[in-house]
């Protein structure tokens, strides 16, 4: 077992889209979900990127103002890359699929699409391509938790956990002994729209406590007046 913590941000998605809404929606969705994200707004832009960066996973949309995400899809292919491809098309024509998935991308979805959709796909593809299989896994001691499962074990036993109560461990494993406000755990967990009392926070720590057997010395640690950190057992 790894001691302390690993993984932040080890992931990178590039995301190609001229479409600043959709790019903004993702670019924060994908963010809050513990990727590395890089936008660009075209497929000249994209592989630039690609030619002095990594990533891990290619978002493709296909409607783009220099060339299209098929043309993309190939040029990215013809460099020897073989970075998981996914395109998102506006067109429903199952020949744009078949299409793209000729030039070598490894899945669709067609727009309109939920974000949760896309996370799936996202989360199927890296599984599936093998990529950064450790580094999506925080581990502190006995504790690990699956970011692409979503799994949470403490030693053998797997914890259950809410969705909330996931990513308010997931957001601690990343930053071990960093000490949240209460105001930013509200505004990183539930959102920056979340209008209500920061008590909604304790009474989700609490649980997650409870659920994890955190006994003194905790793992997440009240800072009195301030908030709350997480410390890894040694
Ligand atoms: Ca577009």
């Amino acid at each position: 077992m790894v001691k302390g913590v690993k993984g932040d941000r080890e992931v990178t998605l590039l995301l190609v889209e001229d479409e600043e809404p959709i790019a903004d929606m993702l670019r924060v969705g994908f963010f809050y979900e513990g990727f590395r994200v890089e936008v660009v707004p075209g497929g000249r832009a994209a592989l630039d990127f690609l030619d002095r960066d990594h990533a891990d996973l290619v978002v493709l949309d296909i409607m783009l103002p220099d060339m299209d995400g098929f043309k993309v899809c190939e040029r990215i292919r013809a460099r020897g890359l073989d970075v998981p491809i996914l395109m998102l098309t506006a067109k429903k024509e199952i020949e744009d699929r078949v299409k793209g998935l000729n030039l070598g991308a490894d899945d669709y979805l067609t727009k309109p699409f939920s974000f949760d959709e896309l996370l799936a796909r996202v989360r199927a593809l890296l599984r599936r391509s093998g990529r950064k299989g450790e580094a999506v896994v925080l581990s502190a001691g006995d504790l690990v938790l699956n970011v692409v499962t979503r799994e949470v074990k403490k030693g053998d036993e797997i914890i259950r956990l809410t969705p909330t109560e996931f990513s308010l461990l997931e957001l601690f494993m990343r930053h071990p002994r960093r000490v949240f406000t209460r105001e930013t755990l509200l505004n990183r967990i539930w959102g920056y729209e979340y209008v209500g009392d920061t008590n909604v926070v304790d009474v989700h720590v609490s649980h997650l406590r409870s659920k994890l057997g955190d006994r003194p010395p905790r793992l997440i640690r009240t800072v009195y007046g301030v908030g709350y950190a997480f410390y890894p057992k040694e």
